[in-house]
């Protein structure tokens, strides 16, 4: 039987063994680097929203398999290399997603008061990379998100919400500690473009909308900026009509704005706050009625915290050039043709490492499902000679699909204590002491 290794065990991942396991009988092995599986559906989607993780209960049904086996704790390009996967499996399909942020080469932007996203949705989802940040949420009035994707409307509604709405959540207890001690007031979500061309989409709008106690201001020269667009697309539409009608809370606690034609230009700030942020301001190129060039004006606002929410980025891994694949730097993906990667027959790519940082679940299943059944055609055409997959790797510290059952079983108990689905391990030596 063919041996397939799947490296990564979110979306992209775990539905590339879905795929394939269903359409041809093969022997599959799922390298995570964590001990817990699931990669952002974890660690990514916002603990407000658990009907997003339903995805986990599928996944967990597959990894009962006969022919699924699980090796969390075991990060390629560490603890086993690319070419031993190669040299092993018959196929080898790369899914281990976006490890870091893009950057922002801005003066200033190495301050301790200008934060990554990922970071803070890694710390308040309990990441266990992510979990030596103190944010100083009690000192922080006013927050300026960079970007406006459906990760800044996260972390915005995050900071907005009241801490008992995150209570019921699986938010781990320090996140929401902090949280409560929270002086924030004002959230600022800054976009480079204008509000057409925004990156949020509508549902994460209307939530935000409708979120009690929290007001949004009225958008600036709001109906200028729609007309100028026109013609629009229905969703389009639709975001704009929404955001005509804004929102009204009479008891509004904290409040939040959507600002466009702006980048940053300099974070300025001593210690662990902010004390202004100098943007430039952009307008329209000529001719184009969705790309911007700067004006050369600047505006000033003061704020204490500022979040880049610019997008994540995918890394390459040790080891992958010296056997032939191509890692384009600027994109952040591995250079592929319809998953195939490039230059090495049998190696394949999927998620967001083959697409970039952007696609919601739905469209990272698609791509896996694509990606899968590329590898079963794959398979198909190859004279395949018996490999050996992980019995021929050394892997002691690895953790098996049962021991994950066990520290999810173990965080589902300690929950109960906090009345909420579960209290997560946040470190890998807690997730591993708890076997
Ligand atoms: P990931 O989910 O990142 O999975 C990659 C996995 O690879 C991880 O488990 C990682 O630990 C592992 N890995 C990394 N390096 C290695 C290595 N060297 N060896 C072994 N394993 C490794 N989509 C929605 O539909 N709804 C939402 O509400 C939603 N919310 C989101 C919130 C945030 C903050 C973010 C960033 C994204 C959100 N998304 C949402 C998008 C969704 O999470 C992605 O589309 C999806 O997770 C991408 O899947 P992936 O498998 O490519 O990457
Ligand atoms: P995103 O949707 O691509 O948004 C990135 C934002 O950063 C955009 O506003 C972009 O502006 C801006 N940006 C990029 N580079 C910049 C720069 N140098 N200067 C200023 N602004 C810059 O990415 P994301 O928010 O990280 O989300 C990633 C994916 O996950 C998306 O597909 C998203 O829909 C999905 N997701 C979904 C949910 C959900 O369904 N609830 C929740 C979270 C995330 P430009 O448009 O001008 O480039």
């Amino acid at each position: 039987m063919n041996r397939v290794a799947v490296v990564g065990s979110g979306p992209a991942g775990f539905y590339t063994v879905l795929r394939i396991l269903k359409n041809r009988a093969v022997n599959i092995d799922l390298f995570e680097a964590l001990p817990v599986p699931y990669g952002l559906t974890r660690f990514g989607v916002a603990p407000d929203h658990p009907e997003v993780r339903n995805c986990q209960e599928r996944f967990a049904e597959v990894a009962e398999s006969p022919h699924f086996r699980f090796y969390g704790n075991t990060t390629v390009g560490k603890d086993v290399s690319v070419s031993q996967l190669l040299e092993n499996y018959h196929a080898v399909v790369f899914a281990y997603g976006a490890e870091t942020s893009r950057v922002m080469d801005v003066p200033g932007s190495d301050l301790p008061g200008v934060i990554s996203a990922r970071d803070f949705v890694g710390w308040y989802n309990g990441e266990p990379a992510k979990q030596h940040f103190k944010f100083p949420l009690d000192k922080t009035e006013d927050v300026s998100i960079v970007g406006n994707g459906n990760v800044a409307l996260d972390v915005a509604r995050v900071l907005l919400r009241q801490p008992d709405d995150l209570r019921k959540t699986d938010m781990p207890e320090h996140a929401i500690a902090a949280l409560a001690k929270s002086a924030v007031k004002r959230v600022h979500i800054v976009g480079r473009r204008g509000p057409v061309q925004s990156a949020f989409t509508t549902k994460e709008l209307r939530e935000l909308l409708v979120e009690p106690q929290v007001q949004l201001d009225p958008v600036t020269n709001l109906k200028e900026y729609i007309e100028f667009a026109k013609p629009l697309g229905r969703a389009e539409k639709r975001k704009m009509e929404l955001l005509l009608k804004g929102s009204t809370s009479e008891t509004a606690k904290r409040t939040w704005s959507l600002d466009f034609m702006q980048s940053p230009k300099e974070f300025k700030g001593e210690g662990d706050l902010l004390q202004s942020i100098d943007w430039t301001i952009n307008e329209f190129a000529p001719g184009s009625k969705t790309s911007v060039v700067p004006t050369g004006k600047t505006v000033t606002t003061s704020t204490d915290l500022a979040v880049l929410s610019i997008g994540y980025k995918s890394v390459e891994l040790p080891g992958m050039k010296e056997v032939g694949m191509t890692f384009i730097k600027d994109k952040g993906i591995l250079e592929n043709h319809r998953g195939h990667a490039t230059g090495v027959p049998g190696a394949f790519t999927t998620g967001w490492l083959k697409t970039g940082p952007t696609g919601v679940i739905a469209s990272t299943m698609m791509d896996a499902f694509s990606v899968g059944d590329e590898v079963v055609s794959y398979l198909e055409s190859i004279d395949a000679q018996p490999k050996a997959g992980a019995d021929a790797l050394d892997l002691p510290q690895s953790v098996s699909w049962k021991d994950w059952l066990e520290i999810d079983r173990q965080e589902i108990e300690r929950g109960k204590e906090y009345n909420k689905p579960r209290e997560k391990f946040v470190s890998v030596s807690d997730m591993l002491n708890a076997l």
